[in-house]
């Protein structure tokens, strides 16, 4: 039997050549003489050694048939007896016993989410770095990375203007001589490791500086004697960094674990997935740690190697088991039957849209059905989903029920009870509202009516699911901006119905998700759409203002304050410079005051107690402030239909979804309303993505484009969801591989619903679930 490596070296080229049918097919290059190079080390048999040689020579198709073969016939040998080098250990280490793991690494590893050997192998690199490339100091191309092996011949600090150093050797193998830089050193540990005279083999960039060519910061490893070169990995792993742990340190610690790869629990049945030919969980860890030489970079870059493949369908296998099973378990719920009735004519002040009626009737079907809804309604921000949510509430109460409707911040809770008052109380619901800004007394006297049955209603923020407040018969619960809260807050409140009956769930988000993904990540929910915005609306007209612009930008601010108008400046939040966010939006509500003396500039963030930031936005909403600066995202769903102007500042450093809904919060009234990016020079990249908000109004179409761009972690929130955080997955890139996990998953489950005969895979769903719902419960 041959090494792992010799193994490897036959099988991912056969791998590659017939992934994706035959894609690669014509781009392997001399695949008939690796194969049959490999082959013969194995010791196969002399026809599968024959089939490998001629394999360059053959027709296409004859050339499919052969790679097929082979696979075949190597996966049935090197399944049986162990193809491991040596045999691999059974019983895995702790992380400190590896060598060169202290306490400090382990911090940082554990930083990163890695607290055992099999999280420590699941840490894939990053990218990848190409060394195949050796030349000689003369023929070292300008802007490419190269190895090259040559002798130092000097080396020392060179002082710098304003007192700093930096470090320098210069290294020659004869044809010509390399300058290496480096502007960050320990002194002391490059003249301890490094003499004159020593051989090093040095990588990085070429570059040319003063008509010679010089690397800075570049890559040395001492090489002691020629034989070593031949050892230097081809293809160098990067990880996204450690705290305090060299890189090189990282990829020794990843080495020593790698033997043990072949030691963790491989939880796939076999052919699980019916039709691929996957690499087993040893083989695909330790190609994407140490590459082959043969690797085809691009692929691995690609995130899509045949490699990671077999990782990703793994993560997305236990994503849809889990998801599936929430789904059976929730459809044995007995539900609440709440029958349709007749809404009087007067209970909204409008008609409805087509979109509206649509989801109020896929709700009102829910509703009827016996079983508990779950159900998530998505409408672009104005789109009115508050107006569907009444009415459903105003069935379950008809029926002789109670609803609770949750919501992120207090005004918005407070919005809700204004818009309930005006539009329930007159049909003679009975509503109440309670936030942590409720007095005592009152809350108090709220939760015994609450109790009682005597308060149809119930709106608030997370004072809802304290454990105090208790319903009589809670037919309906409704959250709204859905994805501000977690799984775990939805259950709670879900906990809240009568004994043995699960209230109906409404979840509104205007979010908008490409639907695809939201049927995954919220996979055990059901989604409505509202996509159409209510008459009148004129869309906000939204441009691109360069940091060179400012001038006129504040001559429109100042029509439109002229005219009536107000305004809002948001300063985006980034969360670990909230302290210079602060200096930021407070110097530039002061250039604003300063711009505009006649009006009233107000100033709103993050760091305020909530009854100060409340009070800003009220007198904003009052028309008493003109001009509101922010340094956090507006409240959302904050409704100030005056308001017709959001400058947006450092538009480049928000994601696309997101200054979609920031714009939101203007053009809800009759006015014409204008949406200013503000950016910097940022790069043609930011300023094609920023056009796309000027191109279209349209939530999903961002949506898209987004999830394109940034992938869909940033905006779904999986951790918000309670759903196991994909390390290798992704979702937006992945969606093929998505369905074919689903299938699989669902398959698997028909015939086996607990998993019984794969209690390895089993363990795994359960133990990422459980993993997922603590960090949802922790927030
Ligand atoms: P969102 O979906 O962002 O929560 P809202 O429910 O707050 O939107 O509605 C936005 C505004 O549109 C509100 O002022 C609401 O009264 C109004 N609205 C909702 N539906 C209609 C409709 N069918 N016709 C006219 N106005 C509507
Ligand atoms: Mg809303």
């Amino acid at each position: 039997m041959g090494s792992a490596k010799t193994w490897d070296a036959l099988l991912n080229p056969l791998r590659f050549a017939a992934k994706d049918d035959f894609r690669n097919l014509d781009r392997v290059k001399d695949l008939g003489k690796t194969l049959a190079r490999a082959a013969k080390e194995i010791g196969l048999p002399a026809e599968l050694v024959a089939l490998a040689e001629g394999i360059d020579a053959v027709e296409r198709e004859e050339k499919k048939r052969r790679v097929l073969a082979l696979l075949e016939r190597i996966a049935a040998d090197a399944s049986t007896p162990s193809p491991s080098p040596s045999p691999s250990p059974k019983t895995l280490p702790r992380l400190g016993e590896l060598k060169g793991v202290g306490e400090s690494t382990l911090a940082a590893l554990a930083e990163r989410g890695v607290r055992d050997v099999r999280d420590l192998l699941m840490f894939l690199p990053r990218r990848y770095e190409d060394r195949r490339l050796r030349t000689s100091c003369r023929d070292a191309p300008i802007g490419e990375r190269v190895t090259v092996t040559a002798e130092i011949r000097v080396l020392g600090q060179v002082p710098l203007r304003g007192g700093r150093k930096l470090f320098e050797m210069a290294v020659s193998d004869g044809t010509g001589i390399l300058r290496l830089k480096w502007f960050r050193f320990s002194a002391k540990h490059f003249q301890k490791t490094f003499q004159p005279g020593m051989q090093v083999a040095v990588s990085g960039m070429v570059e040319a500086y003063q008509g010679q060519k010089q690397m800075l910061h570049p890559d040395l490893t001492i090489v002691t004697d020629v034989e070593a070169l031949g050892d230097l990995p081809p293809i160098i792993p990067h990880y996204l960094e450690l705290t305090g742990v060299h890189p090189k340190r990282l990829r020794s610690i990843i080495a020593q674990a790698l033997p043990y790869a072949g030691a963790l629990p491989d939880v796939l049945p076999p052919r699980v997935f019916a039709g691929r030919a996957l690499p087993s969980l040893r083989e695909a860890l330790q190609a994407l740690h140490q590459p082959p030489e043969a690797t085809a970079l691009d692929v691995l870059a690609s995130g899509r190697s045949a490699w990671h493949e077999r990782l990703i369908l793994e993560e997305l296998l236990l994503l849809q088991l889990g998801l599936v099973r929430r789904r059976m378990q929730a459809s044995f719920e007995p539900g609440i039957t709440i029958a349709a009735s007749a809404v009087p004519a007067d209970l909204l002040p409008f008609a409805l849209t087509h979109a509206q009626q649509r989801v109020a009737a896929e709700i009102m079907r829910d509703l009827a059905s016996g079983k508990p809804m779950h159900r998530l309604v998505q409408g672009d921000v104005g789109s009115g989903k508050t107006a569907v949510a009444f009415l459903a509430i105003w069935h379950a109460v008809r029926a002789g029920h109670q609803a609770a409707m949750m919501a992120p911040t207090e005004l918005l809770s407070e919005q809700h009870m204004k818009n309930a008052l005006q539009v329930l109380h007159k049909q003679g619901v009975r509503v109440a509202l309670l936030t942590s800004s409720v007095p005592a007394a009152e809350a108090k006297k709220t939760l015994a009516a609450v109790k009682a049955g005597a308060i149809d209603v119930l709106i608030g923020t997370h004072a809802l699911i304290q454990d105090r407040v208790e319903f009589r018969s809670l037919a309906l619960a409704i959250i709204d901006e859905q994805h501000r809260f977690g799984v775990a807050q939805r259950a709670k409140l879900r906990a809240k119905g009568p004994e043995q009956r699960a209230p109906h769930l409404l979840v509104m988000t205007a979010t908008p998700i490409p639907r695809t993904l939201a049927l995954t990540v919220y996979g055990d929910l059901d989604v409505s759409i509202i996509d159409e915005l209510p008459p009148g609306r004129t869309p906000v007209k939204t441009e691109l203002v360069r940091e060179t612009k400012r001038e006129q930008l504040h001559q429109k601010m100042q029509k439109q304050l002229e005219e009536g108008r107000q305004i809002y400046v948001v300063y985006p939040l980034v969360e670990e410079s909230e302290k210079v966010d602060l200096k930021d939006a407070t110097r530039m509500a002061e250039e604003i005051r300063a711009a505009f003396p006649s009006h009233v500039v107000d100033l709103l963030h993050g760091r305020m107690p909530s009854e100060e930031k409340e009070r800003v936005m009220r007198r904003l909403a009052a028309g008493e402030t003109h001009v509101l600066v922010a340094t956090t995202v507006i409240e959302v769903g904050i409704d100030v239909p005056n308001a017709s102007v959001m400058v947006i500042e450092h538009a480049d450093r928000f994601g696309l979804s997101q200054l979609h809904q920031l714009r939101g919060r203007v053009g809800r009234g009759a006015h014409k309303s204008y949406c200013y990016l503000v950016a910097g020079y940022a790069g043609e990249e930011a300023y094609r993505r920023l056009r796309i908000l000027c191109d279209t109004n349209d939530g999903f179409r961002i949506a898209e484009e987004d999830l394109e761009i940034r992938g869909p972690g940033d905006f779904i929130g999986t951790r918000q969801a309670g759903l196991p955080e994909l390390g290798v997955a992704n979702l937006a890139r992945d969606q093929d591989l998505l369905n074919v996990a689903k299938v699989a998953a669902e398959a698997l489950l028909a015939e086996d619903a607990e998993l019984a005969r794969h209690p390895l895979l089993a363990a795994a769903v359960r133990e990422q679930f459980r993993k997922a719902e603590q960090l949802a419960l922790a927030g």
